[in-house]
């Protein structure tokens, strides 16, 4: 599933093929996605020049002259720029047509991702109204995390994974983060104290920028992800390494189940 490294790697590179381009056509090939994919949408998109494009959580936001789309991935879609004539494989439900001449073009094999149109502030749109702060922006600071572990008896990555609380935070980077600020995962959210938290944040933010740095952890076909994608996996201090030593102190990482996932982590540099 894109996490959100993969989902921000994905917006890095569509960019610069859609920014300042006109879409002549959005062709809805198969309309049933997560949710039916208005009818009315190709109407309202056509002519329209794009903007920017951004990303909220897990959504990319293909902000056009008078209004944005929201895309979101879901399990396992994907996103190319391709020339417009290229024939169409199975999964690709979506074409967003540029006046470049490329499309964009959207393969879904699960079909759990979605496209959605507003012609309002999309911040206000349902799907992102109620979304909690993003981990790289500057509103997920120690003293948010410090506030929002208080008279929580949760085990602190399964609050960290809480997109209730932070977005964009999968079981890899809650594992990495959690032994790179030495805290141990099921430790009781509410135990942390604000020192802990602060490490927690810095640790967070920093797993995430590496592995966008690297492109995402899986191998995909993304635009734009022309790095090694496996490199961020083989740097990975915890997670999926059980019985294997500990890159600091050689001791054995352990695996444990929290919230029907697996955690890893060491003992000893997790105290
Ligand atoms: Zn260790």
């Amino acid at each position: 599933m894109p996490e959100l490294p993969e989902v921000e790697t994905t917006r890095r590179g569509i960019e610069p093929a859609l920014v300042d381009r006109r879409v002549i056509e959005l062709a809805v090939h198969e309309p049933r996605l997560r949710w039916p994919v208005a009818a009315g949408i190709a109407a309202d998109v056509a002519g329209q020049r794009i903007t920017g494009v951004r990303r909220r959580a897990k959504y990319l936001l293909i902000d056009l002259k008078r209004g944005t789309l929201l895309l979101h991935l879901g399990m396992s879609g994907s996103l190319r720029i391709l020339p417009a004539s290229t024939a169409r494989r199975a999964h690709d439900h979506l074409d967003l047509t540029l006046d470049s001449g490329n499309t964009l073009r959207f393969n879904d094999p699960r079909r759990f991702g979605s496209l959605h149109y507003t012609a309002d502030d999309p911040a206000l749109h349902p799907l992102l109204r109620e979304l909690a702060p993003e981990p790289l922006d500057g509103g997920f600071t120690a003293e948010y995390l410090f506030r929002v572990t208080r008279g929580r008896s949760v085990a602190i990555k399964l609050l960290v994974m809480n997109s209730h609380l932070v977005v964009g935070v999968g079981n890899i980077y809650a594992s990495e983060a959690l032994f790179l600020a030495g805290v141990r995962p099921g430790r009781a959210a509410s135990s942390l104290t604000r020192e802990q938290c602060a490490r927690l944040v810095t640790a967070i933010r920093a797993v995430l920028r590496k592995a966008i740095r690297f492109g995402g952890t899986t191998l995909r076909d993304y635009v734009g992800a022309d790095g090694n994608p496996g490199y961020f996996k083989q740097q990975l201090y915890v997670y999926e390494r059980a019985g294997e030593r500990c890159r600091n102190c050689d001791g054995p990482i352990k695996q444990v189940t929290q919230g029907q996932r697996s955690t890893y982590y060491c003992p000893r540099c997790q105290g």
